[in-house]
């Protein structure tokens, strides 16, 4: 942890958006800037910190670049891609500010609304966050959004409202519990609810990708839900229990019907197909509770071997 206090931090966790860092840079001073000046401050009081996630383009270039241009750029670099959410929790893990703002590479979330956002953060929250008033994305991207946020909101127990932005303002004391948690399943949206303390939202513009790719594809976005499920809810593991008991009952209905056949209407036991297919369905479901379980064990298992959640190579802090 570095030593001496900035006013606000931003931390932004980068891959491969080296068509967006100059513009990011460049929208973000002067708002940044006045900011500072605005609250008191001395204009330069505040640092971007922007976590490269093992891009494979110029990213890392252009972040040593602005550095050098500008010292309150700074940048930490990884070994290799290690994921959106733990970029996040570097970014975290060195930033010095008494307020931090988080937010993404791409520009989706327009930095303009960083002042409005803070000053309701001024007025006594711990974390403001961004909800969307529209989304700007490709119509599977919202479908699936929408499952996710459903599924997430009916397993996990915590309040997690839909369409939350990653642009949010956090307090120090916010910045400290969220750095004690170094679970490996990382869900930064659910760490925060989970923390608690005093939470609004705040409706913001969600402007369209312009430049460069999202890096959600579909295997991503099911690990993130699969993360974001298990971290918060054991609820699939009860699933279980009642899937088997649901079982256990229709078949005993079933058998009761056929004794009542044979003995009331001497009707023999028909059904090869009928019980080929309830073994099959009985196994599909005994596998795919089997494959739970083994979701929640290996977990446990990773969560065990303590390893750091990342790894760094080069720091410009
Ligand atoms: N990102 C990252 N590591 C990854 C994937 C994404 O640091 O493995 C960053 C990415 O550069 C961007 C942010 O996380 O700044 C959000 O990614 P993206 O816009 O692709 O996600 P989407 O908005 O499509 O959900
Ligand atoms: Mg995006």
């Amino acid at each position: 942890m570095p030593d001496s206090q900035v006013f606000i931090s931003v931390v932004i966790p980068i891959y491969n958006e080296e068509e967006n860092i100059p513009e990011l840079h460049e929208r973000l001073t002067p708002i940044l800037e006045k900011l500072c000046s605005d609250s008191g401050q001395s204009r330069e009081d505040y640092e971007i910190i922007m976590v490269d996630d093992g891009s494979r383009d110029r990213s890392w270039e252009l972040i040593r670049d602005l550095h050098r241009r500008d010292g309150r750029v700074r940048g930490i670099t990884f070994a290799r891609n290690f994921g959106h959410h733990i970029a996040l929790t570097a970014g975290l893990d060195n930033c010095r500010g008494s307020a931090v703002v988080l937010m993404d590479g791409d520009l989706q979330d327009p930095p303009e609304e960083i002042p409005r956002m803070y000053a309701l953060f001024n007025a006594g929250h711990d974390l403001v966050y961004g909800i969307r008033e529209v989304r700007n994305d490709s119509l599977f991207k919202k479908m699936t959004s929408k499952l996710f946020w459903w599924m997430l909101r009916r397993f996990s127990g915590v309040a997690i409202p839909e369409g939350q932005t990653m642009l949010r303002i956090m307090s120090r004391r916010m910045v400290d519990a969220l750095k004690q948690m170094r679970e490996r399943a990382r869900f930064v949206h659910g760490m925060m609810a989970w923390v608690g303390f005093n939470v609004t939202t705040m409706d913001v513009k969600h402007a369209p990708r312009s430049k460069g790719k999202s890096k959600y594809n579909i295997p991503r976005m099911f690990a993130l839900a699969f993360h974001a499920i298990t971290s918060f809810s054991t609820v699939p593991l009860r699933l279980a229990t009642y899937t088997g008991l649901l079982c256990a009952c229709i078949s005993m209905l079933i058998g009761l019907y056929f004794i009542y056949q044979k003995i009331f209407h001497d009707i023999p036991v028909l059904g090869y197909a009928s019980i080929i297919v309830s073994i099959f369905f009985v196994g599909g479901v005994q596998l795919l509770m089997l494959g739970l379980f083994g979701e929640y064990l290996g977990r446990t298992y990773q969560e065990v071997q303590g390893r750091p959640l990342y790894i760094t190579r080069e720091t410009l802090l």
